[in-house]
């Protein structure tokens, strides 16, 4: 697992500007394309990168399809584990 340079771009709920992805699929080092999944560090939730590499926010199919899938669940538990005491979180 490595992580990718990719555009500079926003997350489409909270803003929060990332510029690398990880593949969350164990055995999987793909860079992300046009209509991969994304899920934010910050927020976790799920984005969908566009032709730019940019993110926006899924469509109601999308976002279902998204999260039948295991490596979506396992990827937002991990982050929802690193993250439970970040800063920003503290703010609530
Ligand atoms: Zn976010």
């Amino acid at each position: 697992m490595r992580d990718h340079i990719i555009p500079e771009s926003k997350c489409p709920y909270c803003e929060h500007k990332m510029d690398r992805s990880l593949n969350a699929e164990v055995g999987q080092d793909c860079k992300p394309s046009p209509g991969s999944i994304s899920i934010c560090l910050r927020c976790n939730k799920i984005a969908i990168f566009t032709e730019g590499l940019q993110q926006r926010k899924p469509t109601p199919e999308e976002l279902e399809a998204a999260l039948k899938l295991p490596a979506v669940t396992l990827a937002q538990m991990a982050i929802a584990h690193a993250t439970w005491n970040a800063p920003w979180k503290k703010d609530k």
